[in-house]
């Protein structure tokens, strides 16, 4: 029979496995058994399983029958540890309850301390403990926790009546108020809550019991868990479980204290310990700012320049006793710890301990230097530090101590921050960067006309659109802030003028964006620069050590080149060259060709384009000299090159010498109904080659170029988009063959170069041991391969997919982290049916998924050689790599 209640402490052994199991107890609960195994001084307690609140949950808030009979005998543990009854009128037994998920989610759920306290047993505690204030203050916190967590009393309610009680006796301090203060105070708050909820405080212990056991299991549900688990990527269905342990008082006069601990310093990973701690307080006066907690150390106290002791001077031997306990607790851990304790009449006891949450610059700092202590060896550090987390230390930040004034939040599209002048389009935020200005560039939604002003602009906020939507992809690239599908932005383009949240706001106003949590904020907000320092290097050195994939970059423009070098990227997995055609310079000749009646026109406009792409090659090509450089061909359908305004019609006609009417007309005609399935990819090469034909000589030229000026060549990998049959990409092949024989046979030079097909539609991939007769590699569009597979506009999903992902029904965004279940089997078949015709196809992923450690993950299962991000994603992708063959590597052995 599998236990529903596991108990810890006193003569508790954890015999059972699943007593240390996070996924059963919790995190809090499993570790308070473990410290309790290795003799810390621990007050007993039981915990309720993770399984029993699912079963709760899913009976619609009915506790389970066998509950009530565990529960009663675990409670009968600690009576008998502790010496003393839940309800006895002389020496009462008090407990907390606490939740404990498997995974912490700080502050998301519900804690009841000093439970067991009624209008009688109070009178005992007070004898017993020889203090009558210690028993009415006590009382009076649990009133006030157990009705606004379990009873649904508002809070504000008693802060208010104690305001009061402490203004009516002139006291500045809650440390003022005396045994008799509290009494009054406790009848003040008995009256509250029986004035709220039409029924008196329950003075039935087991009543008490339960009641918050049940508020604990229903917080699993609320809305701010819920909210807390998306933004997490926790998954709902895992519950949480309940402690229920014996009280200690950190509130018994001078002697007693509270406090919460790091062994390391959790801001910046410096090996000094670093916490906080009150003298006769309890847990939430810490965390609660009603009293100023005191440093823990003497050198903290005297760095910052503080008077009140410090709990190293105030109380040595307890701090000597924690000061043994947190090195104990490292090197059983081997890793930082994030500690509660209280102090009781001078006897330390511990009630928590975890894995410290940090920032990724103390993640790296610890890491380096627990490998040099010997705590954990390499492959640990590798594997301990989150991939995404890194992202903190290659942008810019908000200052954590600057003030916020929020107006709204959207969704992070981009991380970041930023502060600038709201430009209501393009051409202004190209005009006001221009002058030196920093603008935030905001949009109902950014199309790639737009890309000049998000490329001018320091951050970019939409009122639409997903975490794929054009915004975002395109930012995350550039390494631009971005929040995007802030719905409560609405934009009044004549007026110029726009509404965030409830705020009136003009264009040129000046607003802050967080792309790394989605805030929207007025004013300007202090940010911080971004610090490469040598723990990152020694981490991306060890990661390259252990991962077998190759890591390229997305990248169109020799800036992100660069950039994405500097972040070690190993060549370039997708160069979208549509975003070449939307330059300002060119975008005339591009709209000709477009317009143009026939191939002859078409010819023209192409020609004059030539020798600029000819040039952007080169110089992407002289940043990557000597590796692999994917050129995917024109892949958007041509109407987004149109123009929109009168005044580019206007500007237009006068160029090509048509009537405006006439342009209309055509542009007219290139309209299409659902242009993401339209006339786009490949298609565009097989209806008007000479654009294809173009782009190859382009790339050829600027290859022999280079290899000319610089004695070494790039390795150009051509790539046709949107392939669905053997027969397109072997008609777009011979193109870019013949054409390539042409050049080296005009500059007497050749150059090895590899023509492939991404496989971004399911027919591809199910076709891949066709199409791999004509491929020497493959790339994974899996942006489009995600749209096709499940029928999901990705530029549409924003609206709806929040609510898939709450109902369960996508375990993630599948347009951020890849539906292995779905989507990943056609990979796998494509890459396996690939493999079958062609042993050495080379194989790789450049939709966003290449950066999502989560999908890297599946790509190395899959065998994949090479994954693609973004440059920013680039450090994250080759962690994420590493962390995946290792991961892999023990999956083959065990
Ligand atoms: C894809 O579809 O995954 C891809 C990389 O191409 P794009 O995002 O440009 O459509
Ligand atoms: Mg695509």
């Amino acid at each position: 029979m599998t236990e529903t209640v596991y108990t810890f402490g006193g003569s508790s052994k954890a015999t059972d496995a699943r007593a240390k199991d996070k996924t059963i107890v919790g995190g809090k609960g499993a570790n308070l058994a473990e410290m309790a195994e290795i003799g810390l001084p621990v007050p007993p307690g039981f915990t309720l399983t993770t399984e029993e609140c699912l079963r709760y949950l899913d009976q619609g808030g009915e506790f389970p029958e066998s509950l009530r009979h565990d529960v009663t005998s675990a409670l009968g543990h600690i009576e008998e540890t502790v010496g003393k009854r839940l309800g006895d009128k002389e020496d009462p037994l008090l407990v907390s309850v606490r939740s404990g998920a498997a995974i912490s989610m700080p502050g998301m759920m519900d804690t009841v301390l000093n439970l067991g306290l009624n209008d009688e047993t109070v009178e005992g505690l007070a004898a017993i403990a020889g203090d009558d204030r210690f028993a009415w203050d006590s009382y009076r916190r649990f009133i006030q926790m157990y009705s606004d967590v379990v009873l649904g009393v508002d809070h504000g309610l008693f802060e208010e009546a104690l305001e009061i009680a402490k203004e009516d006796n002139g006291f500045y301090n809650d440390t003022e108020m005396s045994a008799e203060d509290w009494r009054v105070l406790v009848g003040e708050y008995k009256r509250i809550v029986e004035e709220e909820q039409d029924a008196p405080f329950p003075q039935d212990v087991t009543e008490q019991l339960w009641g918050a056991i049940r508020a604990v299991f229903d917080s699993w549900d609320s809305e701010r868990a819920k909210i807390y688990r998306r933004l997490n990527d926790i998954p709902h269905d895992m519950g949480t479980a309940v402690n229920v342990q014996a009280m200690v008082f950190g509130n018994m006069g001078d002697t007693s204290a509270t406090g919460v601990a790091f062994t390391r310093d959790p801001s910046t990973g410096e090996r000094a310990y670093y916490g906080e701690w009150l003298v006769n307080a309890q847990g939430e006066d810490v965390v609660a700012g009603i009293r100023t907690p005191q440093y823990l150390t003497k050198d903290a106290r005297e760095r910052a320049g503080a008077k009140p002791l410090s709990m190293e001077e105030a109380m040595p031997d307890a701090y000597g006793e924690l000061a043994r306990v947190f090195d104990l607790l490292e090197k059983h851990y081997r890793d930082m710890q994030d500690i509660e304790f209280t102090v009781e009449r001078g006897k330390l006891f511990l009630l928590q301990t975890r894995n410290g949450k940090r920032t990724a610059k103390a993640a790296l700092k610890m890491a380096v230097e627990m490998v040099g202590e010997g705590l954990i060896d390499e492959t640990t550090a590798i594997r301990r530090i989150d991939p995404m987390a890194l992202d903190q230390l290659l942008h810019p930040t908000l200052d954590p101590n600057a003030k916020r004034d929020v107006m709204t939040a959207g969704l992070p599209a981009s991380p970041g921050a930023a502060s600038g002048k709201i430009a209501l389009d393009a051409d202004t935020a190209e005009q006001w960067a221009a002058r030196g200005e920093s603008v935030i560039l905001v949009r109902v939604e950014t199309s790639p006309e737009d890309i000049h002003g998000m490329h001018a602009a320091q951050g970019i906020l939409t009122a639409r659109g997903g975490m794929t939507s054009h915004a975002a992809v395109v930012a995350r690239g550039m390494g631009r802030p971005c929040v995007s599908g802030a719905s409560q932005v609405s934009i009044d383009r004549e007026g110029r003028t726009l509404r965030i949240g409830s705020r009136d706001l003009a264009e040129g106003d000046i607003i802050t964006v967080d792309g790394s949590n989605g805030q929207v904020m007025g004013g300007e907000v202090a940010t911080i620069e971004p610090e490469l320092d040598g723990d990152f290097g020694v981490i991306m050195e060890w990661a390259d050590r252990h991962r077998r994939m190759r890591v390229r970059t997305n990248a169109e423009t020799p800036d992100d080149c660069r950039r994405a070098r500097q972040f070690g990227a190993e060549g370039i997995g997708l160069c979208r060259t549509e975003h070449m055609f939307f330059d300002a310079g060119r975008i005339s000749a591009v709209r000709q060709m477009i317009l143009a009646e026939d191939e002859r026109g078409r010819r023209e406009a192409l020609g004059k384009l030539l020798p600029e792409q000819r040039s952007d090659f080169r110089e992407i090509f002289e940043v990557m000299v000597g590796l692999p450089c994917t050129i995917r061909f024109l892949d958007p359908p041509l109407h987004e090159f149109l123009p929109h305004k009168d005044e580019e019609f206007a500007d237009l006609a006068e160029a090509t010498g048509t009537s405006v009417a006439n342009l209309r007309r055509r542009a007219q005609e290139l309209h299409e109904f659902n242009p993401m399935l339209g006339h786009r990819g490949c298609r565009l090469g097989i209806t008007y080659p000479e654009i294809y034909e173009m782009q190859a000589r382009a790339v050829f030229e600027a290859a022999c170029d280079v290899a000319e000026a610089s004695g070494e060549a790039p390795v150009p990998e051509i790539m046709i988009p949107l392939v669905a049959t053997r027969r397109e990409l072997a008609l777009l092949r011979e193109l870019v063959e013949r054409i390539a024989e042409e050049v080296f046979e005009a500059r007497g030079r050749r150059i090895e170069y590899l023509v492939g097909t991404m496989i971004e539609l399911p027919r591809a991939a199910l076709m891949a041991g066709e199409i791999a007769r004509e491929a020497r590699f493959f790339s994974f569009g899996t942006n489009d391969l995600t749209q096709t597979t499940l029928g999901v506009s990705r530029d549409d999903a924003g609206g709806f997919l929040a609510t898939y992902v709450d109902k369960g029904i996508f375990p993630r965004d599948p347009f951020v982290s890849l539906d292995i279940d779905g989507v990943g089997q056609l990979v796998e078949l494509a890459a396996e049916r690939g493999r079958e015709t062609r042993e050495d196809i080379k194989l790789g992923i450049c939709g966003e998924h290449g950066g999502d450690p989560a999908s890297i993950a599946f790509c190395e299962a899959t065998g994949l050689d090479y994954v693609s991000a973004s440059p920013y994603r680039v450090p994250i992708a080759r962690l994420a790599a590493a962390q995946a063959a290792l991961n892999q590597g023990e999956v083959r052995e065990g």
